[in-house]
């Protein structure tokens, strides 16, 4: 039996589902609460609401700082609700509390930021090269934006898109991911509050090949945000082949953190565990792949031992637990296979490999030796706690592996030479290079990968200006009569 029922929410209002799905709680494995499985006609009655509210006087209309005050608001909302979404996430994905409050806290500040800078992103005037010629650029929003999310760091994934969107004047379908959708219903609710016109935003989940394909190929989108997996991602870019959408794509990753002989080990130490079994490594910029200098390895690798060892695992709700359980019985099964596989081909098991307690979809955190960078768990994105460690010997090589992946979203750099740092920031094919330090965001800094990590940034000042497009306006300035007009001028 499911105690709580959500609702998806379309054209300002909550709709009674016609479908529903169960929803898991992670760390028990059994259902906790009913989903609204959205239909195709869900989605046309949802991006239909959109497109009403995008021509809408009350929207259109609305000045750029009266759109500022309602995402400044709704950041308020956010944060005055952060205990509330913060248990819901941490329920329907099993990410811990503190890691769920701390980043819930953190979105409110992305929407205060985007709500900032709502009025402050302009046109342009053109001085162009044609007597009695008059150019102005106004830059218009896109239209309407499809915004597709995966199931970790929901709110925090939607921020991103929310923010900059609803700045430039956008208006939104937001597609929560039909594993763990919880946290996006509920914030429906703040959207609500805050006061947007009906059918500015609407939050919905459902599944990916009917929900999310209509979506993403819906003839009435302008533009979609996606974020997941790459090869969802190309299923993504299909869809939109039916709507010519303009289309950015945060993907996943396999990112390096490279160890130098003369890093401050135990400092790097923290950093590798928190990059790796932070969010029971289910982040995009998980430092799945350590490289670390021969001389240092054995002493570093038994330091990271002692730390994952030690690590508690438990009730993701309870504050003083350290490592939840994976999100989704699918993952864990997909990386008991990976790691299995990696081990036949030669892997050495530091540590892990196993289900420490209870019903639910644990894993230990797990650290393997893999030697030579073939093996599966070096190539693949496991989109979990496993830590694959390979061995460099000079700083050519450290290089040539970090960049030896066809993704490229994040890498660490950890060494106390400043010119060494500097370039393999240079050298690195990463959209983030973290030097001495990993995992820090924020929302005025873009972010995004390179390669099989995706296709545009979000975050930063542009971000707004990729939820717009520009408007060319001529204005003939003299009185004189129009002349000869087979002359182009
Ligand atoms: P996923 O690709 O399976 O699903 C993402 C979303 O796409 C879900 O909402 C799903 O319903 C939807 N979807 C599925 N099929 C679709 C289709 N045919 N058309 C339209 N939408 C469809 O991803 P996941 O397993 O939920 O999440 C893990 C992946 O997300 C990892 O690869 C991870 O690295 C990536 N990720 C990237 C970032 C980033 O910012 N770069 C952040 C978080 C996660």
């Amino acid at each position: 039996m499911t105690d709580a029922v959500f609702r998806n929410f379309i054209d300002g209002r909550f709709d009674e589902p016609s479908a529903t799905f169960d929803s898991v709680d992670p760390s028990t494995g059994t259902a906790w609460a009913r989903m609204p499985a959205a239909s195709e006609a869900d989605v046309d009655r949802a991006v239909g609401a959109a497109h009403r509210a995008l021509r809408s006087d009350l929207w259109r209309r609305m000045t750029a700082t009266a759109r500022g005050k309602l995402l400044v608001k709704l950041g308020d909302l956010v944060a005055a609700n952060v205990g509330r979404l913060a248990e819901l996430e941490t329920r329907d994905t099993g990410k811990i509390i503190r890691e769920t409050r701390a980043q819930i806290a953190y979105v409110g500040d992305y929407y205060r930021y985007y709500g900032g800078l709502a009025d402050k992103h302009e046109g342009t005037h053109v001085p162009v090269d044609k007597a009695d010629l008059d150019v102005t650029i106004r830059s218009e929003p896109i239209g309407v934006v499809a915004a597709v999310v995966p199931w970790n760091s929901q709110l925090f994934l939607s921020a991103v898109k929310l923010g900059p969107a609803l700045a430039a004047g956008c208006t939104i379908v937001l597609k929560a991911s039909e594993d763990g959708p919880a946290p996006l219903l509920a914030f429906a609710e703040l959207v609500h509050e805050a006061g947007f016109p009906a059918g500015v935003v609407n939050i919905l989940t459902g599944f990916g090949h009917d929900c999310g394909r209509r979506l993403t190929s819906h003839p009435l989108v302008s533009r979609v945000a996606f974020t997941g997996g790459p090869s969802t991602a190309r299923a993504v870019v299909r869809n939109t082949a039916e709507n010519l959408a303009y289309t950015t794509l945060e993907l996943g990753g396999k990112s390096p953190v490279v160890v130098f002989a003369d890093a401050d080990l135990d400092s790097a130490a923290n950093a590798v565990v928190a990059g790796i079994f932070a969010a029971t490594g289910q982040s995009c910029v998980a430092g799945s792949r350590l490289l670390v200098e021969r001389s240092v390895k054995d002493e570093f690798l038994a330091r990271l031992k002692r730390k994952a060892e030690a690590i508690r695992i438990g009730d993701p709700q309870d504050p003083a637990t350290e490592m939840g359980p994976l999100a989704t019985l699918r993952q864990r099964d997909w990386i008991e296979k990976v790691v299995a596989e990696s081990l036949t081909a030669g892997g050495m098991l530091v540590t892990g490999g196993t289900r420490p307690v209870g019903s639910g979809f644990y894993y230990a955190p797990t650290i393997i030796d893999a030697g030579g960078s073939d093996l599966p768990c070096v190539r693949e994105e496991l989109f979990g706690p496993v830590l694959s460690v390979l061995a460099f010997d000079s700083e050519a090589q450290a290089l040539a592996l970090a960049n030896d992946t066809p993704f490229g979203l994040a890498s660490g750099v950890f060494t106390s030479n400043l010119s060494k740092a500097h370039r393999m920031a240079r050298d690195i094919h990463a959209g983030v290079v973290w030097v001495n330090t990993y995992r820090a965001v924020s929302p005025l800094v873009p972010f995004g990968g390179y390669g099989l990590s995706g296709l545009g940034r979000e975050g930063g000042l542009d971000a707004i200006r990729d939820y717009t497009r520009s408007k060319s306006v001529w204005i003939n300035t003299s009185d004189e009569p129009i002349p000869d007009p087979f002359v182009m001028r």
